[in-house]
């Protein structure tokens, strides 16, 4: 079956010469190689006027309210599994422990496989439905892995995962169950990507790569969509990610300039994109201004120990835009954070989950977000993905004996 083009779509524009290119099943840009990173082009008029006929308010609660934004044809049915329109929670304790004025946190662990990676996971496998593919594969540190595995069992495709040899077993087993097929892959991040790009092209499978797949970005930008008609009549001054390839910040910072340019919000917040100390090689690029240089990585955020960033230059280029920061954070930060959000939050984020919010907490004390300004961060990962990790962050359960004297003796020693 042959569908048609998504209806907003006007191009394909190269993120470093600019050419424009037709939509289509291509990549990257062909003169400027596997850095030309395309960004999807929308016509914002004619999505105007669809948005006023049929208004937002009236429509489902997950991603695909947002259709004329999205790069899909509306030929082929969405899967059944409710993505986005996670909660948004304003949690007056944070703010006090924060020392800031309003503190929100964005729960993207509710996504059906527990990561934010859900959002662009579902626009990957109905693209590749789109283009005639039958399998579909991904390089991933774990998580845009089993929300792709998900997807793929949402709506029928096979899929094929390329994971680090450090990949969490909870995340590798997730895609297990999924029925994918999960190649280990005897090396780092970067060689599971390369070797999975090279099997796309050998074995004629779609690739997922959020980092040269320029659909991808546009499932990412709905957090952007959903935090702007979530907080439209209080934007708050910052919205806080965590970074590795960039695609999230990216996309999320592209959804809230939309919703700007379209009238919804009537301001853009700034965003403060957050590494670990371990794998840092944004935060270096946007310190010096210059050209990206790749880095070895070494943190427990396996989600955002990327060396070498795909999606960079789109990366930096929304948080300048934003008027933005960035800022990197240790492990032992980390973990801080895994805590403060779950005891005061109630939400257990993974360390990646909570890299933004431990970068928040530093950003305060180093003066660049101001006591009297609010913030969001986004919790892009549920804890239970990284039980490892968590387990370092906590002490231990308390044994005892099954009778009230044995639990009076243990309560005398807390
Ligand atoms: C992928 C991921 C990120 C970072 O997204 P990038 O697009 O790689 O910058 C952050 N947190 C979690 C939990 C992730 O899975
Ligand atoms: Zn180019």
């Amino acid at each position: 079956m042959k569908y048609a083009p998504p209806v907003h779509v006007t191009g394909l524009k190269c993120e470093i010469c600019g050419t424009t290119y037709k939509h289509g099943n291509i990549f990257t840009c062909p003169s400027c190689g596997d850095e030309g990173i395309l960004d999807v082009q929308y016509d914002y008029e004619s999505i105007s006027a669809a948005l006023a006929k049929d208004p937002l308010k009236n429509r489902a609660q997950n991603i695909w309210r947002y259709s004329e934004l999205l790069p899909v044809s509306a030929d082929i049915a969405r899967p059944h599994l409710f993505v986005g329109w996670t909660p948004v929670y304003d949690i007056p304790r944070l703010a006090e422990a924060f020392g800031i004025r309003q503190f929100f946190l964005k729960d993207e662990g509710r996504n059906p496989t527990n990561s934010f990676k859900d959002r662009a996971s579902s626009v990957g496998v109905l693209k590749g439905i789109e283009f005639g593919f039958n399998q579909i594969a991904c390089a991933s540190t774990g998580n845009a892995a089993s929300s792709l595995a998900g997807l793929s069992a949402a709506t029928g495709l096979k899929s094929y995962i390329f994971v680090p040899e450090r990949a969490p077993e909870p995340k590798v087993t997730q895609l297990l169950i999924f029925g994918a097929t999960v190649l280990r892959v005897l090396g780092t991040y970067e060689q599971a990507f390369d070797l999975c790009k090279a099997a796309c092209e050998k074995y004629g499978w779609y690739n997922r790569n959020s980092g040269s797949n320029p659909f991808l970005v546009e499932g990412k930008k709905t957090a952007g969509l959903e935090i702007a008609e979530q907080l439209s009549g209080n934007m708050p001054d910052w919205v806080v990610v965590s970074v590795g390839d960039g695609c999230t910040i990216g996309g999320i910072g592209k959804g809230l300039q939309e919703m700007y340019e379209l009238g919804i919000i009537d301001r853009v917040p700034r965003l403060l994109g957050v590494q670990a100390e371990g794998a840092r090689p944004m935060v270096d690029a946007f310190i010096s201004g210059k050209d990206l240089i790749p880095s070895d990585t070494n943190t427990l955020a396996d989600s955002i120990a990327v060396g070498t960033p795909r999606n960079w230059r789109r990366a930096l280029r929304q948080i300048k835009l934003s008027g933005g920061e960035m800022i990197a954070v240790s492990d032992e930060e980390i973990l801080d954070a895994m805590r403060t959000t779950a005891r005061l939050g109630a939400v257990f984020g993974e360390p990646a989950g909570v890299t933004g919010t431990a970068g928040l907490k530093k950003a305060v004390e180093k003066g660049i977000i101001k006591k009297n300004e609010s913030a969001l961060c986004i919790i892009t990962g549920n804890g239970l993905k990284d039980i490892q990790s968590a387990k370092q962050a906590v002490g231990k359960a308390l044994d005892v004996k099954p009778t009230l004297e044995g639990l009076v003796d243990v309560m005398s020693k807390t």
